[in-house]
């Protein structure tokens, strides 16, 4: 078997394991790795196997539908899934042992339900909004949320398992907003407490937060995009002893050779100004490649950094090598670890003006992913040969 596909994502399970650990060791304490929108581009069953075998105590996830596909690869460690709605089919969750998250009255009365259908103590983390204005009871809010959980606790129906909430501002490390949450925070816990809820786990630090704030680390942290070995806040993840698990790369389809001012691509937003040797990528913006990388996303070739030459297409894209010898089915990196040369996630986002996040999260389509990993089990849960 050739060792890259026409057009591959390469995530590298060892990585995601040791970053764990590291993240973990930097924490000193229990450490919930998020692995919602299937493990942010890199495999939700691989590299929930890959966290917990790095030390990972719980898995967190947005929807309920990835916390049951978890539990139907056998991934038996405690689950969070906080993203639900009304109406969901909150037994399922519940009779897989799948934590959930509250912030308002209605869902802990939807919850409780769901508890008393399938007999089930639900366990529930209590979420609080300290800033964000996203997810979260408001603080004017709360007090009766945690009141109506400390009841449906005391007659059985469900067991607090947990206080959260989550940064607006964590990768601008000192940003006024970051204190003024753990302030409120703080605050929404004292509330708890009355309630006879004080000694229950607090859980607030998502990774920048566990890089940078061990103010914030509470009884867990929560990190997401650093177990994949990215810097949420843009810096070189090696300083932090992480690295990054996804590489992105394709076979060049065709070269040949054009003239001088050759306008490529649609609109010839690129025109050669030599004599020059286009290369063919066959990945476009239908496999997560984003289409305002015209122009600008960098791409190693035959031996160099080089940059995207006109549109990307939805299938596929060229590179001007100029005079360099470059073959048909050599290779061409999108990003990787960056220790060879090749761009980072990290480049891409800058050059895109985006954040690395959205890149690895979306990239997908018609490639492939293959796994590497030195457990044997992990690969042939994710489908691979041994
Ligand atoms: C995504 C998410 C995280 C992890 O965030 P990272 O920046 O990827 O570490 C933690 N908590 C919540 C509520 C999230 O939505």
């Amino acid at each position: 078997m050739p060792d890259t596909r026409r057009a591959e994502i390469v995530v590298d399970l060892d990585a995601i394991a040791d970053n764990v650990t590291a993240l973990k060791a930097r924490a000193r304490r229990p450490l919930m790795a998020i692995v919602k929108a299937d493990g942010y581009g890199h495999g939700l069953v691989p590299s929930a196997l890959a966290a917990v075998r790095g030390g990972a105590d719980m898995l967190g996830v947005t929807v309920i539908e990835e916390a049951l596909a978890l539990r139907r690869a056998g991934i038996a460690v405690p689950i969070l899934a906080w993203l639900t709605g009304t109406g969901e089919n909150l037994t399922e969750a519940l009779t897989d042992e799948v934590s959930l998250s509250a912030a308002s009255i209605w869902m802990l009365d939807e919850i409780a339900d769901a508890s008393q259908a399938c007999g089930r103590v639900a366990q529930v983390h209590l979420k609080v909004d300290t800033g964000l204005s996203r997810g979260g009871a408001h603080l004017s809010e709360w007090p009766d949320l945690v009141a109506a959980a400390a009841a449906a606790q005391d007659v059985g129906h469900l067991q607090v398992a947990g206080i959260w909430t989550h940064f607006a501002y964590a990768d601008t490390p000192g940003h006024p907003t970051i204190a003024a949450q753990l302030t409120d925070f703080d605050a929404a816990v004292r509330i708890a407490a009355r309630d006879g809820l004080g000694d229950v786990p607090k859980h607030v630090a998502n990774s920048a937060a566990t890089l940078t704030l061990p103010d914030a680390y509470y009884d867990m942290v929560r990190p997401g995009i650093a177990v994949y070995g990215l810097d949420p806040m843009g810096g070189d993840p090696a300083a932090y002893g992480l690295r990054p698990a996804m590489t992105v790369q394709a076979a060049v389809t065709l070269v040949k050779r054009v003239p001088a001012g050759s306008g490529v691509s649609y609109g010839h937003e690129y025109t050669t100004a030599q004599p020059s040797t286009l290369a063919l990528i066959p990945v476009g913006y239908a496999d997560g490649i984003p289409r305002n990388a015209t122009n600008v996303g960098p791409v190693w070739l035959a031996g160099a950094r080089r940059t995207i030459a006109g549109r990307v297409c939805m299938d596929q894209f060229v590179i001007d090598v100029g005079d360099d010898p470059v073959r048909a089915g050599e290779v061409a990196v999108l990003w990787g670890p960056g220790t060879a040369g090749e761009p980072t996630a990290q480049d891409w986002a800058t050059a895109l003006d985006t954040i690395h996040y959205e890149l690895v999260s979306r990239v997908g389509g018609r490639m492939v992913r293959r796994y590497l990993s030195s457990v044997p089990a992990e690969l042939a849960a994710a489908g691979m040969p041994a």
